[in-house]
């Protein structure tokens, strides 16, 4: 096959093997090769065969007939045992659209460089300094320069000592040192002055042996607000960054090593930094002002006013909400049904597995439709404090794919009602649903209520506020920085 384009991105064959496991097909006309592509789900049919050349092209399409699975066709060529599996894969054809790939190495099913990075460079597992060093702030030279140094990737000792008897001596120093990564970003002489400048400043102590343990305290470092998680974020990645360019320039460039320039440098870039992340803000030039005015940021707080209202006659409003201990965790959810008076007409609490908060919200919806549609209720506002949800039932986004045949279902069912329309609300304004939803955990079986009486007390309670067209309020801290005084 060579290489394939998925997803703007060259799939090259030493890294296919890497990839490909986390790309998954969905059928649209049967496109996608029948033989290497993921499309059932368990790894590419090839592998399960030992007939099946590299070059073999066969699509998907070409084991179709009618609009329905080849079954002839898929019994004479495919093994016995995975015969059941293709059968029973149901096909929602639609003719001339091309089969489309999800990428399933993260949680939305949109394909991300730094995902597809992280498999390529056979990385299990995240640890803090794989997701620290790429920031989209941070040119991309330095953090590409400090992963190969924490790789030992770099034309110092480590390198060289295989060819060469003897290690070269370091260029930063006065004092002689070796030309080793550590002693150059880390704990030469010179390195150690430049860090305890800077570690001083924030009242990080300086006393790291390797550049591994340097990243992990100043990126394990407590931060107040966005902008300091910014500057302990970015400052280390600079500061190596300097080091090394001063490194380079006294051993290739003839420049005599400098602690006042490399000094200069690091506090320009970082200001140049702060003004991209946050161009609203008064940056003072002094260093010490600098972090002081770091220290006295403080994110700004909206406060919305947010209440229940009723739906128009003759519709139903149904609020749901789903819960989860943990994402993913333990998963619940809750709904409640109420007419144009706000009179509830029924309410549910139903402990729903293990899963995402996602799929907690989607199921709570699904749940509450599926009522209604059982029941005869048949003019529906569907009100959910998720965004994303939302977001799927109207088709403003895709759904990642484990919950894409939940939020079809949801669509199914929807579609039986006379009028249907999915709104977002803040959940400040719904406690009875999120009441209902958290109630699930301490349940092993659904429960439904069909008077308010019957309610749980704190579920009741909320249900009389709302009905009376009580307020709540919603305050939130919102990501902009208040100018500091
Ligand atoms: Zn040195």
């Amino acid at each position: 096959m060579g290489h394939r384009t998925i997803f703007g991105l060259e799939i090259h064959d030493e890294n296919k093997t890497s990839i490909e496991p986390h790309i998954t097909w969905r059928i649209n006309s049967g496109t996608c090769l029948f033989w290497w592509d993921n499309w059932l789900g368990e790894g590419p049919l090839a592998h399960h065969c030992d007939h099946i050349n590299s070059l073999n092209n066969t699509t998907v399409s070409h084991f179709l007939l009618n609009g329905q699975w080849n079954e002839t066709m898929i019994r004479q060529r495919v093994p016995p045992p995975l015969v059941p599996r293709i059968l029973s894969n149901s096909l929602h054809l639609q003719e001339g659209v091309p089969d489309e790939a999800f990428w399933t190495a993260n949680d939305s099913s949109v394909f991300s460089c730094s995902s597809a990075w992280n498999l390529i460079r056979k990385k299990k597992g995240k640890s803090i300094i794989n997701t620290w060093l790429w920031h989209k702030h941070i040119p991309f030279k330095m953090s590409f320069f400090l992963w190969r140094a924490i790789r030992r990737k770099l034309p110092t000792n480590e390198r060289i000592i295989n060819f060469r008897a003897e290690p070269a001596n370091c260029s930063c120093c006065s004092r002689p040192g070796l030309d080793d990564i550590d002693h150059i970003l880390v704990n030469g002489n010179f390195a150690s002055f430049i860090w305890n400048f800077f570690a001083t400043s924030v009242g990080i102590p300086h006393n790291q042996n390797t550049l591994r343990n340097l990243l992990t305290t100043w990126w394990g470092t407590e931060h107040r607000n966005v902008v300091q998680k910014q500057f302990l974020h970015s400052l280390p990645i600079i500061t190596c960054w300097n080091l090394w360019k001063n490194r380079c320039s006294a051993k290739y460039g003839g420049k005599k090593s400098s602690i006042i320039r490399v000094k200069f440098l690091i506090q320009k870039d970082i200001i140049m930094l702060l003004h991209i992340a946050f161009p609203y803000l008064q940056w003072p030039e002094d260093w010490h002002d600098l972090i002081n005015y770091m220290e006295a940021c403080k994110h700004e707080i909206t406060i919305t006013q947010v209440n229940w209202k009723t739906p128009p006659t003759d519709i139903f409003k149904l609020n749901t909400d789903g819960s989860a201990m943990n994402n993913p965790g333990k998963i619940g959810g809750g709904g409640i049904l109420r007419d144009h008076q706000g009179n509830m007409i029924y309410a549910f609490s139903i402990p729903l597995g293990i899963g995402s908060n996602n799929l907690a919200e989607t199921l709570a919806a699904q749940q509450g439709i599926y009522w209604c549609v059982q029941h005869g209720f048949k003019k529906i506002i569907l009100e959910v404090d998720s965004k994303l949800l939302n977001n799927w039932i109207s088709y403003k986004s895709k759904p990642p794919w484990q919950i894409q045949q939940h939020i079809r279902e949801l669509i199914r069912l929807a579609r039986q009602l006379e009028f249907f329309e999915c709104r977002h609300i803040f959940r400040e304004a719904y406690n009875t649903a999120d009441f209902l939803a958290k109630g699930s955990h301490n349940s092993d079986i659904i429960r439904q209520y069909y008077t308010h009486h019957q309610l749980p007390t704190v579920a009741k309670g909320s249900y009389l506020l709302e009905r009376m067209g009580v307020s709540n309020f919603r305050r939130k801290k919102i990501k902009r920085i208040k100018q500091p005084p």
